[in-house]
């Protein structure tokens, strides 16, 4: 399989710079954007989200100082590696640019040797980065995304989403008396239903959405572009599902969970902490209402299922749940 290209911005003012790159690049397995402002760049640096930015220093209106300065103090934005171009190969202006968080410098007019070898050097170590932090990302037991991806994805996707004004949802998701089901069938039982709730969560949902594991035996999904009442639909047919899965060599047990679902417009702030603890709080209601249930953030209003077999059974548990993650409130 090919290798995927990868995507370079260009800010420079001056358009012969971009014709000149897309010709020396060209067989560099990249895709070039190109962009002629300051301002502008920063936008479409938003908008593409690109894994190298070609950045100008000199440009009427806003530098590329500036414009790194403002790169950097987005977290959007923050992990992009920019290598200045600068007409000038003076120390002074290297010195800044580092400071303000340059990976190189290209001095114009080009040397296109070096330009190229430089360009796939910031190139690697950017996918070199990347392959790192993903990996520190990852849930050991079941291959989801864990709480710092889901903490760091959910501030990006609310940021998107407001500048375009596109919704989001959130589903929570918390295991019913999986405490009992540990202590009952053992630790090793207890981590297979982990895995097994994370495949359904993977396999019931878009690949464009986000399922991570939140902690312990709780589960989050971001869902981008998704109104609330689609996240509920999502959120039954996982809770449907994992009532319904027959569990090889303990058949006559079933294991339920508990949903709380809300969107960005529900949550009392637009931001990703108050989102969380909007789904919180549903998840919260859904356990105190009984387990093995749906609540949406908006509404008191929930779906439930009726587990009638023994085991995780949420459905015929009795005590109300605690809090989760310090919210006290029912939706
Ligand atoms: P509730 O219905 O109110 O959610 O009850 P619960 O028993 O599911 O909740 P509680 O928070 O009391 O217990 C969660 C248990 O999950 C306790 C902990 O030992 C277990 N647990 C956390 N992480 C893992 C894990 O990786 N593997 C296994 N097997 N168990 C885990
Ligand atoms: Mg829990
Ligand atoms: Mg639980």
């Amino acid at each position: 399989m090919a290798e995927v290209a990868s995507t370079i911005l260009v800010i420079d003012d001056s358009v012969d710079i971009h014709r000149l790159l897309k010709i020396r690049l060209r067989d560099q397995n990249v895709a070039i954007s190109s962009s002629s402002s300051g301002q502008d760049g920063i936008e479409r640096a938003r908008e593409l989200l690109p894994d190298l930015i070609l950045l100008d220093i000199d440009m009427p209106g806003m530098s590329g100082f500036e414009v790194l300065a403002e790169l950097k103090h987005d977290p959007l934005t923050v992990e992009i590696p920019v290598i200045f171009l600068s007409g000038s190969g003076g120390s002074t202006n290297k010195v800044k640019g580092f400071d303000l968080g340059a990976v190189d410098f290209v001095t114009k007019p080009f040397d296109i040797a070096e330009l190229r070898a430089r360009v796939r050097s910031a190139l690697r170590t950017r996918k070199l980065v990347k392959m790192l932090a993903q990996r520190a990302q990852v849930d050991g037991l079941t291959g989801l995304w864990n709480r710092t991806h889901l903490d760091e994805q959910l501030v990006c996707q609310v940021s998107q989403a407001r500048r375009h004004d596109t919704p989001l949802a959130l589903i929570m998701s918390d295991v019913d008396k999986f405490k009992n089901l540990n202590d009952t069938h053992g630790h090793p039982f207890g981590d297979q239903v982990l895995q097994e709730v994370a495949n359904i969560l993977v396999e019931e949902t878009r690949d464009s959405d986000i399922s991570c594991r939140y902690g312990g035996e709780e589960f989050a999904v971001i869902l981008p572009m998704t109104s609330l009442a689609d996240a509920v639909t999502v959120a039954e047919r996982c809770r449907q599902t994992l009532e319904a899965y027959v569990w090889a060599s303990h058949d006559d047990l079933c294991v339920t969970a508990s949903f709380g679902v809300t969107d960005l417009g529900t949550a009392e702030e637009p931001t990703a902490a108050s989102v969380i603890k909007s789904a919180d709080a549903a998840l919260y209601a859904a356990k105190h209402g009984g387990r093995n249930r749906v609540v949406r953030a908006d509404e008191e209003h929930s779906t439930r299922g009726d587990c009638s077999s023994s085991g995780g059974g949420g459905a015929a548990s009795e005590s109300p749940a605690q809090p989760h993650h310090g919210s006290s409130s029912a939706a």
